[in-house]
């Protein structure tokens, strides 16, 4: 069985304490990840702290050349870590093959030419009186983008390469080092990360990454006091834990949280555009079996064609073939672990227990060993119930009739969370109109399809700050004035 090393410094450090991680299909254990202790990430941050000088004042162009020769690494490594992260995080061939890593290429390409874009901005002269401060004159001033420091990177299981270099290669293109945390459940091709980036040429301590089965790690990384900024990614529990913490010594904070998607059906819907709700609605089923933070899990429809919606969901679903995750031919693979699973299950029960109509699945599939959990359909739901305003993270959505735009746009609003939600309507003006009434960081007019460029984040319980295109550059910069006599 393979041993796992945190990697520190530039080095494989081997730790004294490892855990297991499984395969979510097989329930094998696939490799043992380091158990980090407290001296271990300590470690890491002097690391960080150390090399954060240095790589701070490296050239632009120098930062851009290792994160594009990252990408180029990480692309050409597919044939070993593809399998690996389709081992560790249970999705399926094709979404392995497709996203797990493709997408992580992506990200480090595009903040390679994020480094050089500019981080100064010019600000007009200005003409000041004198005053008892200082004389008078023209003053010219510019705006500048600074790297905050030493990052931590914490994220959430499902696409944890993706998740990573979401942060990192942003972080890293600013100027700042990083100690990356990846969750728990699927560390194994975090930490082989190291390794591809010294041989893009990025210099020892500049990037490290430690992992740990519990809270513990994280949480003490949350509290160093070598560290300047916390990036998480998780549920929206953790980030108010974390956010507490870090509030206590001032530490920058990017915080994407939960969410609970409503997508709208309005009454123009066309019998010939079902077919794209049902699509974009069943994609929490089909597309890694629903731990999607940005899945329409809420479906509210127009009563005018809501049986019709449910009816097309139902037949959808029905379709979906769960099972091995190799098999090119299945759909849905399982849930990550058998907590989650546990907790998607509790959910429906609670459901059930309240009256709402299971239209389909709701039942454990019958396939053993590995941690399934059906394509779930609950009609019917009342809003203020716990399935309709807690995030499950799993196959599941509810279907909520609406008579009115008022009633829609307050049933969607009506959760703690507003991180994405989608409107579907033949009028796109009048579904731009309702985007503008959503208390959400992302619409989707139409499609469920993501714009890499947008600002990604979440309103209210769902985040702060924002990750995407340039706006995530800027997440990892300080704004520091300058100002001149002229
Ligand atoms: P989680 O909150 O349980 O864990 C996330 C990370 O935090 C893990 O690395 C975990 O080890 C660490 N952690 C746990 N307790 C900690 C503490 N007290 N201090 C510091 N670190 C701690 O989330 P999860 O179960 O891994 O992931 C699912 C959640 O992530 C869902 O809520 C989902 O919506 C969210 N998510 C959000 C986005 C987004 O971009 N908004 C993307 C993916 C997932």
């Amino acid at each position: 069985m393979k041993r796992y090393a945190h990697w520190i410094n530039g080095r494989h450090q081997p730790a004294q304490d490892h855990y297991p991680v499984i395969n979510p299909a097989t329930e094998q254990v696939i490799g043992l990840a380091p158990e980090a202790a407290r001296d271990e990430v300590d470690a890491a941050v002097t690391a960080a702290r150390t090399a954060f000088e240095r790589w701070s004042r490296t050239a632009p162009r120098e930062r851009a050349a290792v994160l594009d020769r990252a990408a180029d690494l990480l692309a050409a490594r597919a044939k070993d870590l593809v399998p690996l992260l389709q081992a560790e995080t249970g999705a399926t061939m094709r979404v392995a093959a497709t996203m797990q890593l493709p997408t992580a290429v992506e990200r480090f390409r595009r903040y390679a030419r994020g480094a050089i874009e500019p981080d100064t901005i010019p600000l007009a002269p200005l003409p000041v009186k004198a005053s008892p401060l200082a004389a008078g004159g023209l003053l010219g001033a510019a705006a500048i983008r600074r790297p905050v420091g030493v990052v931590a990177c914490i994220t959430s299981y499902n696409f944890p390469v993706v998740n990573l270099a979401g942060k990192a290669a942003p972080a890293l293109a600013m100027g700042n080092t990083v100690v990356a945390k990846p969750a728990p459940q699927d560390p194994l091709a975090c930490l082989l990360l190291g390794d591809i980036l010294q041989q893009a040429g990025l210099p020892d301590g500049v990037f490290n990454v430690v992992t740990g089965s519990g809270a513990t790690a994280g949480e003490y990384l949350v509290g160093h006091r070598g560290v300047d900024m916390i990036s998480f990614t998780g549920s929206t529990s953790v980030g108010k834990a974390i956010a507490e913490s870090a509030g206590r010594s001032m530490k920058r904070t990017l915080m994407e949280l939960g969410g609970k998607g409503a997508a709208i059906v309005l009454d123009d819907v066309t019998d010939g555009a079902l077919k794209n709700v049902v699509g974009g609605v069943g994609s929490t089923w089909s597309f890694h079996c629903g731990q999607i933070c940005t899945a329409p899990t809420r479906v509210l429809v127009h009563r005018a064609l809501y049986e019709k919606v449910v009816t097309g969901l139902q037949r959808y679903a029905e379709t979906l073939t769960i099972g091995d995750p190799v098999d090119n031919s299945t759909i849905i693979g399982p849930l990550i672990s058998a907590a989650q699973r546990d907790r998607v299950e509790s959910h429906i029960a609670g459901a059930r227990d309240q009256g709402a109509r299971i239209v389909t699945g709701g039942t454990r599939p019958d396939l053993k060993p590995g941690f399934y959990a059906a394509p779930t359909l609950i009609a019917d739901v009342r809003p203020e119930t716990a399935v309709a305003q807690e995030e499950v993270f799993g196959p599941v959505v509810v279907a909520i009739p609406f008579d009115t735009e008022d009633e829609a746009v307050e049933i969607a609003n009506g959760t703690a969370y507003g991180l994405y939600d989608y409107v579907f309507s033949g009028d796109a003006g009048r579904a731009w109109r309702l985007a503008g009434r959503l208390r959400s960081g992302n619409v989707g007019i139409n499609t469920v399809q993501r714009h890499p460029e947008t600002p990604f984040g979440g309103f209210k319980e769902s985040g702060v700050g924002r990750d995407g295109g340039s706006f995530g550059l800027h997440a990892y910069s300080e704004l520091q004035s300058v100002v001149w006599p002229s």
